[in-house]
């Protein structure tokens, strides 16, 4: 496959696809020897089962958190972090045989690998055993009684263990150790709730009289013992240098060619002209992301993969493609199976597609089967990224920038064995930050990891979280400093609002029941989606898009089966669907308003202003269109009657004075086109400073809002309350815009395309949009931004 590595030419455009080529050496390992404390039994069990010394990384974690001291410890894909934690937590439990360990993983199947892990080692006494949702009722005691290394997840935590602490007391007043496993994975909304749930648990721990030592696993991340910190509320130490051994690995950026330009386009779309005042960007997630626009210029990175993985295969290299979608995987696996038995009739067979739904043992024997070498070529989704040991692949191809560089990291970490020569490739997909991506190797060789974005002062994580830890033991004003800075007015909030009542011992719940509080969900109960004939409950849809995925007549995809919603009862939280296969797709539009509530930070630059702040999002799903598949083509647009949304959340904003505008030549007319076009390229390109996805974000840009009174671009986080996205994009306004600008001007259409400023869930149909202006726009904010 390595012909492909060179230049090619296509479509006689002169177009290469590889963008360049990063050539990252081969690493030898450093051992250390083993700690003094380690006892011998865990030493041997651990030298007989091919561990003849640990990595210097593993040892350094494992004696900071030995001697007591919080460590994260944030290294590459099989770099051995589960070693770092093994050893003391392990050491501790056989040295003293009263001690117990908490494990916490993100995922079920992550914390059934360490279990098996655990187990395989045959300690004495340890009694390792997994307590979750699936775990029988008649067992739940015995492991509570006599478990010293129970593996968990923050929900079960959060759900069962906390609330029912008392019947945990045993084993609480002898935790030594907590070890959270994948920690940035806890990011955004969800990780905030994390923080909250490890707070309360270091509560409780400590009414027993406890203060257990944290160890965390992390994949490389931005500035780790930061956010490790900011997670578990505690000063930690990070181990990043990574000492294990690895293959060298060439990795090339890939640009699928631009289509010849006299491809009969397909796409009539009129869009009726009429420019709100404000245009904003809807949350209508595709249910596939990896559809090629219907304004694609270029081959699709599907098709590009697919070709790729072929090429791999037909050449006797174990490859691994991850791909965004789970159908995507399915069409990458499809397309490389029908070329190669073109070629050879069945060596298809050597391809398949791997997804999370596949049950255990499925699962368990494609991975063998790749290692084997029996399997050539697998096509994934990420579901392969948390856990899974297949590691030492001769090649990864990667369909479109994972969103951050830590995934991709973790991705391309499944390529290279010791002693052999592997090959990553990233294939870009049709979008701004992809394109920008791979004509900005710097960006992704030459920068470290973004870290990870966590807000537990969001008053909508926080207060619930309150209530809940007020249930388990009443609040006292100790306690309020544990949970940060925001707490007091918090609970005087919800003193006022009659879920607390305060007396003399502190804080209590006033009501009988528990507080129900989700820590994945998003604002919400979650809307059931059934099938009307069967009564099948299909999916469930987060209320924040839900009026853009299930509004009456909208077709609902689940697991690649096509549904028509008949109705959407808001009432009862549900949508009505049928099976139905139309050949549309529907695509909901809203109007927004947003109003600024209050400034929490400014940069006042002369004509330019740069804010963060609250603000109040209102918006309505008023209409959808109905376009054929394959050409895009408007068949027509419905009406819809739904309900107005309010979101209380936080943005960031920028200001141009309308005189810095014309200096820079941006015509009146153009403005609002060129600050949408701004404003859809920033929101693509964010998730190079924050560990979010464009998905997690809103904007709205407007020539004249009446709050800031000047040409406004704003950007606000999509959840209640914020996840600290908009706060970061506010830290790092200057390199985030620069490369948003960057992006639009290096990108090579006339007037914009989903590379650079079109937006795949545009409110407003991307219309208007100005590229040259919007980079005039950003260029007029750069001038004046400090760095
Ligand atoms: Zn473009
Ligand atoms: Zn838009």
């Amino acid at each position: 496959m390595l012909r492909h590595l060179r230049p090619r030419a296509d479509s006689g455009t002169g177009d290469s696809a590889v963008t360049h080529v990063e050539r990252m050496p081969a690493r030898a390992g450093v051992t250390a020897e083993w700690p003094r404390w380690v006892p011998e039994e865990l030493r041997d069990t651990l030298t007989r089962r091919g561990v003849a010394a640990p990595w210097q990384h593993q040892a350094r974690a494992a004696e900071l958190a030995y001697d007591g001291h919080h460590v994260v410890v944030a290294t590459g894909t099989a770099s051995g972090k589960s070693l770092a934690y093994q050893l003391p937590a392990l050491s501790r439990l056989l040295a003293d045989p009263r001690a117990t360990v908490l494990y916490l993983a993100p995922t079920k199947a992550l914390a059934a690998d360490q279990l098996r892990a655990v187990d395989g080692l045959a300690l004495s006494g340890v009694r390792p055993a997994a307590y979750d949702g699936d775990t029988p009722r008649t067992e739940r005691e015995w492991i509570r009684q006599h478990s010293r290394f129970v593996l968990t997840n923050p929900d079960m935590l959060h759900h069962s263990i906390l609330p029912g602490h008392a019947r945990w007391a045993g084993f609480l007043r002898r935790l030594a150790f907590v070890v959270v496993d994948e920690c940035h994975t806890y990011r955004g909304v969800f990780g905030s709730h994390v923080a909250h749930v490890l707070r309360r648990l270091r509560r409780q721990v400590a009414r027993y009289g406890r203060t257990p030592v944290f160890v965390l696993a992390s994949a490389t991340s931005g500035d780790p013992a930061a956010a490790a910190g900011r997670l578990i509320g505690l000063p930690v130490e990070a181990v990043v240098e990574d000492t294990s051994p690895r293959g060298g690995v060439t990795f090339a950026l890939w640009e699928p060619p631009l289509l010849p330009a006299d491809r009969p386009d397909g796409d009539g779309v009129v869009v009726p002209a009429t420019r709100r005042p404000a245009l904003r960007e809807g949350d209508g997630r595709p249910a596939d992301g990896d559809e090629p626009a219907p304004d694609a210029i270029r081959r699709s990175a599907l098709r590009e993969t697919a070709d790729l993985l072929a090429d791999a295969v037909a050449a006797g290299v174990r490859t691994l493609a991850f791909v965004r979608s789970r159908k995507g995987a399915e069409v990458v696996a499809t397309m490389a199976r029908r070329s190669l038995d073109e070629a050879v009739p069945g060596l298809g067979d050597r391809v398949a597609a791997y997804r999370a739904g596949y049950l255990k043992e499925e699962r368990r024997s494609l991975e063998r089967a790749l290692l084997d070498g029996e399997l050539l070529g697998l096509a994934s989704t990420n579901a392969l990224e948390l856990g899974v040991d297949l590691i030492g692949l001769d090649a990864v191809l990667i369909c479109g920038y994972p969103g951050t560089r830590a995934s991709l990291w973790q991705q391309a970490g499944r390529a290279g064995r010791a002693g052999g020569e592997a090959l990553a490739v990233l294939v870009a997909r049709d979008d701004p930050l992809d394109t920008y991506l791979v004509h900005h190797p710097e960006a992704v060789f030459g920068r470290p990891v973004e870290s990870t974005v966590l807000d537990p002062s969001n008053p909508y994580v926080l207060g619930p979280q309150l209530c809940c830890a007020a249930v388990e033991a009443p609040l006292t004003p100790a306690d309020l400093e544990l949970f940060g800075p925001g707490a007091n007015d918090a609970v005087t909030a919800l003193v006022e609002a009659g879920a607390l009542r305060q007396r003399p011992t502190g804080w209590y719940w006033r009501h009988s029941g528990r507080p129900e509080v989700d820590l994945r969900g998003t604002g919400g109960a979650p809307l059931c989606v059934v099938e009307s004939a069967t009564g099948r409950l299909l999916g469930t849809v987060d209320p924040a898009s839900a009026h853009f995925l299930v509004h009456p007549g909208a077709v609902y995809l689940h697991q690649g089966v096509s549904y028509v919603v008949d109705e959407l009862d808001l009432d009862d939280a549900c949508a009505l669907v049928h099976a139905e296969e139309p050949d549309w797709s529907t695509h909901a539009r809203d109007v927004t308003s947003l109003s600024v509530v209050s400034v929490r930070s400014y940069v006042d630059a002369g004509p330019v202003g740069l804010f963060l702040g609250e603000v109040d999002v209102t918006s309505q799903v008023v209409s959808y269109q109905r376009r054929r598949i394959g050409s895009g083509e408007v068949i027509d647009t419905r009406p819809l009657d739904l309900p107005t949304r309010e979101l209380r959340t936080v943005a960031v904003w920028f200001t141009l004075s309308p005189p810095a505008l014309a200096a820079a030549g941006v015509d009146v007319a153009d403005i609002p086109g060129a600050l949408h076009a701004a404003e859809h390229a920033a929101i693509g390109l964010l998730p190079l400073v924050a560990t979010c996805d464009r998905w997690d974000i809103g904007g709205l840009s407007t020539a004249a809002h009446a709050d800031t009174e000047a040409p406004t671009v704003f950007v606000y986080d999509g959840h209640p309350g914020g996840a600290g996205f908009a706060e970061r994009a506010y830290g790092t306004a200057a390199s985030w815009l620069r490369a948003t600008r960057d992006a639009i001007a290096g990108c090579r259409c006339e007037t914009g395309c989903p590379s650079c400023v079109q937006s795949p869930k545009c409110g407003n149909g991307n219309n208007p949009l100005a590229k040259a202006e919007a980079v005039k726009v950003l260029d007029v904010v750069l001038a004046h931004l400090p760095e």
